[in-house]
């Protein structure tokens, strides 16, 4: 294991769960921002206002979502927010992609919630590691025991409770640590947590009967002895290969648990971990520079045309002007002006570590799955491409305007916003994507920023496969689907389904041809 000081993690939950609210009380506990009610300022921008929105200014582009630094007891933890959108986008899927750990927020009163699985589904893809915060608390909730036993049902999990609520709701008389014997307490008549803890040498400690009430110490005892008796020993290997999940309860919105949160991760979450790469996975400890790019961010602001490339950092020290290989230009690039999100006291740091990310402004050259290596010959791997679940028609109302709309297209299909498919046979170019969302999100930035007038139509085919084969098998297939082939972005060859039904029948009667519903960039 390393020694690394950075933590870097993402917080994955349904909407409504308390993502933001609890994103911003760790940023004020980490100390990244001062005043409370920041996070949702901007409406539907959800941004975190913080230190670097002065970067944000000067360069005039928007970054502070994608990326939140703050140092906490020497540790530099890295923040990378996932999209709030219901719509589960291949964008939440890369970025879960950089992190090497996760909180799981869930809502007292509704448990795991499909959001929830589904972003869970993802992080198990590769074994990353989870910490469970049970939120709401201080809300009527479900009983604690069958929280816990659902998250171990619904996910397979092993479930260690590491905190325990003394009720729930208008009960609720505060927070019990098992690890430290602390008991917080909410205080005021705003009943929020300001720091009332007392101390106790464990649960039989005679200070809890009057620290809480006589049933609030009943039930604690009670609960807390079943529940360490119940449950397995927090284990950490068993926590970072991704089978154990430690679970706090708190309230983000009253401050409970947030400390315990963040103090676990420190503890107990990973720091960088080697990332799965050809021709081998690379440790975090290696010599060379390397990272990749999880996200591009196109300029909010359209009288820029930058984009932002954010890269992670895997191995090896950065220094500002340093020269990087992308696996897909294979042109060296110096790095003169790279964002660096680790700011401390508003300074720009000049070197940035694994685990870290580094936001490199460029005017397309780097691309979602791009490698970036001081030496070539390394390329990063499992940065998938989604088989779209909804297929559109692009229908151009101003026939001049091709060349611009292709453009556009190619663009967002760059920064993983849309598919493109080029048809072989016909001239109306097909856009899938994975979550309605992401259509408005299309429509709007191609009349805003590329000035396009267009409209969506629906599509003969309701999903897509990649396919390969040998050329002969690749030719025999062309030769009676022709209809329903189409190149993407990067030329390769898609075959487009009219329905699911469909792309079990004619994988069954093609066993030649492999169709894969995600792509690897
Ligand atoms: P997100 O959609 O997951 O980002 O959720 P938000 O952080 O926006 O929270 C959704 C709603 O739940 C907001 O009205 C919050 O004020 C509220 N909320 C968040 N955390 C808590 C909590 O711990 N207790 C209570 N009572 N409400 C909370």
């Amino acid at each position: 294991m390393t020694q690394s000081n950075r933590r870097t993690f993402a917080i994955i939950s349904h909407p409504d769960a308390g993502k933001t609210t609890l994103t911003e009380k760790l940023l004020l506990e980490g100390g990244a921002i001062h005043l409370a009610g920041e996070v949702k300022a901007r409406g539907a921008n959800r941004r975190a206002r913080s230190d670097w929105m002065k970067i944000e200014q000067q360069r005039g582009i928007s970054v502070t979502s994608s990326v939140m630094t703050f140092e906490r007891g020497g540790l530099v933890f890295n923040l990378l927010d996932t999209p709030g959108h219901e719509d589960f986008s291949e964008d939440t899927y890369r970025t879960l992609t950089a992190v090497d750990s996760a909180v799981m927020v869930i809502d007292a009163a509704k448990g795991i919630e499909p959001q929830t699985r589904k972003l869970f589904e993802v992080c198990r893809l590769r074994n990353v590691p989870i910490i469970t915060f049970v939120n709401k608390v201080d809300r009527e909730g479900r009983d604690p025991f069958a929280l816990l036993d659902e998250v171990a049902d619904a996910l397979a999990l092993d479930v260690v409770p590491m905190s325990w609520p003394v009720g729930m709701g208008g009960q609720f008389e505060g927070i019990y640590a098992f690890e430290t014997g602390r008991l917080m307490r909410p205080t005021g008549d705003s009943r929020a947590f300001e720091g009332d803890v007392v101390e106790t040498t464990g649960l039989d400690d005679a200070v809890l009967d009057t620290a809480l009430s006589p049933q609030g110490a009943a039930l604690l005892r009670e609960e807390a002895e079943l529940a360490q008796g119940g449950y397995a020993a927090f284990d950490l290997e068993a926590y970072r290969a991704g089978d154990m999940t430690p679970v706090y309860f708190g309230s983000a919105l009253k401050g409970f648990g947030v400390r315990e949160l963040i103090e676990a991760l420190g503890t107990h979450a990973p720091g960088p971990r080697p990332q799965p790469a050809e021709p081998a996975p690379v440790e975090p400890m290696a010599d060379d520079v390397t990272g990749f790019i999880f996200k591009v961010q196109a300029n909010m602001d359209p009288n820029h045309r930058d984009r932002i490339a954010f890269m992670r950092l895997c191995s090896g020290t950065f220094r500002r002007g340093m020269k990087l290989t992308p696996s897909g230009s294979g042109k060296p690039i110096a790095v003169h002006s790279p964002i660096l999100f680790f700011a401390r006291e508003r300074e720009l740091a000049d070197t940035a570590e694994p685990g870290d990310i580094i936001g490199i402004p460029n005017h397309g050259t780097l691309r979602v799955g791009d490698t970036l290596a001081e030496k070539p010959g390394v390329r990063f791997t499992g940065l998938p491409n989604f088989a779209p679940e909804i297929l559109r028609r692009v229908v151009l109302k101003d026939p001049t305007k091709t060349k611009q709309l292709r453009k556009a297209l190619d663009d967002m299909a760059e920064e993983g916003v849309t598919q493109v498919f080029y048809p072989e046979i016909g001239s109306n170019w097909i856009i899938g994507v994975v979550g309605q969302l992401q259509l408005e999100v299309l429509l709007s930035r191609l009349e805003v920023e590329y000035k396009v007038d267009a409209a969506l139509e629906a599509a003969p085919f309701e999903t897509a496969r990649w396919i390969s084969g040998t050329a002969e098998a690749m030719a025999a297939f062309a030769s009676i689907n022709r209809g329903a082939l189409a190149k993407d972005r990067d030329g390769n060859p898609v075959w487009m389904a009219k329905s699911l039904w469909d792309v079990g029948y004619v994988t069954e009667r093609n066993p030649d041809i492999r169709f894969s519903a995600t792509r690897e960039r």
